[in-house]
């Protein structure tokens, strides 16, 4: 695995699984957040530039399904803010998904 694949499946995962114990309250992760995970993993193994994955923003495929997309928005938007204090490297990375939904809303 691409080392920038890895990175950014590791940061996925731990957005999603810090969510659905902050937001969710479940002692583990449920099923729903389990499956945008999964999700999420299949886009980026998927990705055609994986060998040189450019930052999402700045991809020209939107490679997430609008169901999805809106589901990792909200944990993005929720978990942002808060990782700016937690998590200030990682953080950047929130930044790159908020570009990318701004810019797909207006197009
Ligand atoms: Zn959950």
């Amino acid at each position: 695995m691409h080392p920038r694949v890895a990175k950014e499946k590791r940061i996925v995962e731990s957005m999603i699984t810090n969510f659905c114990i902050d937001i969710h309250k479940n002692p583990e992760v449920c099923t729903d957040c389990k499956e945008l995970m999964e999700y999420a993993d299949k886009r980026l193994l998927k990705c055609p530039y994986i060998e040189d994955k450019p930052i999402c923003s700045k991809c020209d495929i939107h490679c997430y399904n609008k169901n999805q997309k809106d589901q990792i928005k909200v944990v993005m938007r929720t978990l942002g803010p808060k990782m700016l204090y937690t998590n200030p490297l990682d953080t950047i990375w929130y930044y790159y998904y908020k570009f990318i939904h701004k810019r797909q809303k207006l197009t």
